[in-house]
């Protein structure tokens, strides 16, 4: 029986795991990858203590820490949480993966978001062959070759603006007549003479042998449809959170984040939430890492009082007095 079980090893669910291993509190962590999205966040330069550091190495001294404390990080996917009562009558979580299952007191899931999917046939087939969803990670294998990136808001104006500084021809797929991004980066965009628009355009499908070849673009105004030779399709597409299995557990909004309250509680009691995953407007490791510290200090204090204990001060001074 743990005390906690954390969902996820990004920025929230490392966090989670260093406050709650410095309760005392039987921890594990259940991760599908070490890093969630910070994998593919190149340069990093909004997180105190250090002017830029890279993604990867963030995760990398995350990680350490986490080890050092003796955190184990399980390398498993969650595809269930159920609640029950033991024998004394005090509440349980049953956390399931396609491996096996895992007891205990409290949850904090910290999954994070997932890039959206464009659904169409050729994506998935040729993920990682052509299709990526990380411009920042994945567009140097693309130099001086053609690819196409689809969206209209930042995300995708930024890709644009990345290959085209590497590929030799950029095609910008947009659905809508006008990109939602911001105006400096629109007009940037448009100076490009290596990025070509292809509005009310959309992509049906990834063809290829092995790789990506081409996609077929549909035009939505005139119908007309094109096959253009590509090397490569960045989807940038906006992210979601993968969170359908939560569904009867914890309350979710519209866009299937999870509700919590200011001490990261979901509606069920005894699951916390926190970083990407948690319904909130801003996205930031700041703000992750922010809300995984309040998660795992509130589930010690739900295991203090449920145990009938007077919950200690939540204090964590480190070593100062
Ligand atoms: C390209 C890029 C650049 C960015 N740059 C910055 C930046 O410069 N500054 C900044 O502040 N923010 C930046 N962000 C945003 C930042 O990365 C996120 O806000 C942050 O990573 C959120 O942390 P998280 O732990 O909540 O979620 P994530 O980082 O998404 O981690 C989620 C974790 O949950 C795991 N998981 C998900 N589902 C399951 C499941 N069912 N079972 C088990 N494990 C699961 C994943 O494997 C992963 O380990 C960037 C994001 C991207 C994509």
């Amino acid at each position: 029986m743990h005390d906690t079980i954390i969902i996820g090893a990004g920025p929230a669910g490392m966090t989670a795991a260093i406050y709650a291993s410095r309760r005392a509190m039987r921890t594990l962590v259940i991760a599908k990858d070490i890093g969630g999205q910070l994998q593919w966040a190149s340069e990093i330069e909004n997180y105190p203590g250090f002017k830029s550091i890279a993604g990867l190495e963030l995760i990398s001294r995350m990680k350490e820490q986490v080890a050092a404390l003796g955190v184990p990080v399980n390398s498993e996917e969650v595809r269930d949480i159920s609640t029950s009562v033991d024998e004394g009558g005090m509440k349980k979580f049953t956390v399931t993966t396609a491996k096996r299952r895992y007891e205990a007191r409290t949850v904090i899931i910290a999954m994070g978001l997932a890039p959206r999917r464009l659904a169409i046939p050729g994506e998935q087939e040729f993920a990682g062959k052509g299709v990526s969803y990380c411009a920042n990670c994945d567009g140097p294998f693309f130099k001086g070759k053609t690819v196409s990136v689809v969206g209209g808001g930042n995300a995708a104006l930024d890709a644009a603006e990345v290959l085209s500084k590497i590929a030799s021809e950029v095609f910008l797929v947009h659905r809508g007549d006008a990109f939602r991004g911001f105006e400096a980066l629109v007009e940037e965009i448009k100076s490009r003479k290596n990025i070509k628009l292809l509005m009310n355009s959309e992509i049906k499908e990834i063809n290829g042998v092995g790789k990506v070849a081409s996609a077929k673009v549909k035009n939505s105004r005139t119908g007309a449809e094109q096959e253009i030779a590509l090397d490569g399709v960045f989807i940038e597409i906006g992210r979601i959170a993968h969170t359908d299995f939560l569904d009867g557990v914890v309350d979710r909004n519209e866009r299937s984040q999870v509700i919590i309250d200011a001490k990261c509680r979901t509606s069920q009691d005894g699951i916390f939430a926190a970083g990407d995953v948690a319904d909130g407007e801003f996205k930031q490791i700041t703000i992750a890492c922010g809300q995984a510290t309040v998660a795992a200090l509130s589930a010690y204090q739900y295991i203090q009082l449920k145990k009938g204990q007077s919950p200690a001060p939540v204090l964590d001074r480190g070593k100062n007095p």
